[in-house]
C-alpha cells in the first residue's frame, strides 16, 4: 500500500487528497501544511511548510512516501520539483525551469511566439516612459500585466487611458519588467491536462469566476466560484484547442528540452476566430480542481504513477452530471482580512485559509471553504450549491450569488 504526501494546504489539496485517499491503492495522504479542515476527512495534516523542502524530503523518506503531488505554484517556481528528484523521490509537478512557463508572463509569451500557439499580441518594457508612450498609442481595453507570480492579481483590464496609466506605474513598483497586451474578448474557460513527457490524459472543461463580486464586478481574486463541464465549449472547441494548444505545447516542451510529468493549465478564450491562450498556469487550479477531481472514475493514484512512468493512463470522467462549486471568503478578501471569523463545518466541503479545531473552524487568511454539487444540469446544480449554503450559518463570510449564470446564456437546461 502506497503513503502519498500533498504540498499545500488550501481547497485544491483538500481535494487532490481525497481523490488519493480514495483510490484502493493508498493507505495513508499526507498533506503539509493542509489545514484542520481536512482532518475530518482522515486526511494527516503536517506542521511542515510548503517551501520546507529539506523537511518535507525528510519526513517522505522517514514515512515511506511513494509519490509526492504538489498543489500550488510558489514552491514550483522555487525548485520543489528538481529538490525531489535530486534526492530520488518520485513527484508529479514541472521543475523550475518548465515552471517558468506560469511564473514568468515574458518567458511564456516568447514560448508561445516560438512554438506558434494562438495568443494576444504584446509588447514588454523595462522603462516607464517607453510603456506609458506604447499604451497611449494603442486601442483601449488593453491588458497590462506584471512579469510573475502574482496569486491572480497581476492583471490589470484597463479601460481608459488613464487606468492604463495608473496599472503601469503600479507594476513597475513591484517588478521590473511589464507587458501591455491587447484585449482578447471573448468566453473564457479552463482546460487542464495532466502529462507525463509526451503522453495525456485530458480533463473536463471548467470555468472559473475571478472577480470578486456578481456580474464580474469588483477586483480580481484566487477565484470565488467554477462549474463544469462548460456547455459552450463543445467537443469541437475541445478539439480544436487540442491541434492548436495542448499538444503544440507538450511538442514544443519536448523541443525545448523542458518536457515534465506534471498539469499544464490553459487559461483559454473562445474568441470569434478561435481559441486564444490566455495564461498557462503549470499546477490544478483552485477553485477547479475541487469540481474536476471528483469527476473522476478511474484510480487517481493509478493516473499520476502511469504518467510518472510515461504510461498512457486510464482516465474515465462522468459525462452525464453538472458539477459547480461557490467559494465563501472572509471579509475583506481580496485585501486584509479578518482572522478569527467562524467557518461552518460541513461535510463533502473543500477547506482552505481556516484554523481551529475540526469541529470549530475559523477564518486564517482569505478564501476558507468551497461548498459543491452536482446534478444533471447546471441549472439544478447550481440550485443545490446555493441550498446547501442557505442552510450553513455563513454569518460574515461573503461569496458570489451568481456562479454559473455564465454557463447559462447558451445552454438550454
Ligand atoms: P491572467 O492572470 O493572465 O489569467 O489574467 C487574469 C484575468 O485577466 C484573466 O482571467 C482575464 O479575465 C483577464 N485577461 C488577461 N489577459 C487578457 C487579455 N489579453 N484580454 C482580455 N482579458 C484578459
Amino acid at each position: 500500500m502506497a503513503n502519498v504526501l500533498v504540498v499545500g494546504g488550501g481547497g485544491r489539496e483538500h481535494a487532490i487528497a481525497k481523490a488519493m485517499m480514495a483510490s484502493p491503492q493508498v493507505s495513508t495522504v499526507y498533506c503539509a501544511p493542509g489545514n484542520p479542515g481536512m482532518i475530518r476527512d482522515g486526511i494527516r495534516t503536517l506542521a511542515i511548510d510548503e517551501m520546507d523542502f529539506a523537511g518535507l524530503v525528510n519526513f517522505a523518506r522517514a514515512n515511506t512516501v511513494t509519490l509526492t503531488f504538489v498543489g500550488p505554484e510558489v514552491p514550483l517556481a522555487a525548485g520543489i520539483v528538481d529538490y525531489f528528484q535530486a534526492a530520488g523521490l518520485a513527484i508529479f509537478g514541472p521543475n523550475q525551469a518548465a515552471a517558468q512557463l506560469e511564473s514568468s508572463k515574458v518567458f511564456a509569451k516568447a514560448f508561445m511566439s516560438r512554438h506558434h500557439i494562438p495568443t494576444a499580441d504584446y509588447r514588454q518594457f523595462h522603462e516607464l516612459d517607453s510603456a506609458l508612450a506604447y499604451s497611449h498609442e494603442q486601442a483601449v481595453p488593453q491588458v497590462i500585466k506584471v512579469d510573475g507570480l502574482a496569486a491572480g492579481k497581476g492583471v490589470t483590464v484597463a479601460t481608459s487611458y488613464e487606468q492604463a496609466a495608473a496599472a503601469i506605474k503600479t507594476a513597475f513598483k513591484t517588478s521590473s519588467t511589464v507587458l501591455i497586451e491587447d484585449y482578447v474578448a471573448g468566453f473564457e474557460f479552463s482546460q487542464m491536462v495532466l502529462v507525463g513527457g509526451e503522453h495525456y490524459a485530458l480533463l473536463p472543461t471548467a470555468q472559473d469566476h475571478k472577480r470578486l463580486q456578481d456580474h464580474d464586478r469588483g477586483p480580481n481574486t484566487g477565484g470565488m466560484g467554477a462549474y463544469s463541464p462548460v456547455p459552450q465549449i463543445t467537443p469541437a472547441v475541445i478539439d480544436q484547442t487540442i491541434a492548436t494548444i495542448i499538444e503544440p505545447t507538450i511538442a514544443g516542451l519536448k523541443a525545448d528540452g523542458l518536457s515534465f510529468e506534471g498539469v499544464i493549465y490553459v487559461g483559454g478564450i473562445l474568441t470569434a476566430t478561435g481559441v486564444q491562450v490566455i495564461e498557462y498556469n503549470l499546477r490544478l487550479g483552485d477553485p477547479e480542481t475541487q469540481i474536476l477531481l471528483p469527476q473522476l472514475q478511474s484510480d487517481f493514484y493509478q493516473v499520476i504513477v502511469d504518467l510518472l512512468q510515461h504510461r498512457q493512463p486510464h482516465a474515465q470522467w462522468q459525462t452525464t452530471a453538472t458539477y459547480l462549486g461557490v467559494v465563501l471568503a472572509a471579509p475583506g478578501y481580496p485585501g486584509p482580512t479578518e482572522a478569527g471569523v467562524p467557518v461552518p463545518t460541513v461535510a463533502g466541503a473543500d477547506y482552505a485559509s481556516v484554523a481551529g479545531t475540526p469541529d470549530q473552524l475559523v477564518s486564517a487568511g482569505g478564501r476558507v471553504m468551497m461548498v459543491t454539487a452536482s446534478a444533471p444540469s447546471l441549472v439544478a446544480a447550481q440550485r443545490a450549491v446555493y441550498q446547501q449554503i442557505d442552510q450553513l450559518r455563513v454569518g460574515d463570510l461573503v461569496y458570489r450569488t451568481d456562479i454559473g449564470v455564465k454557463g447559462m446564456t447558451a445552454s438550454h437546461d
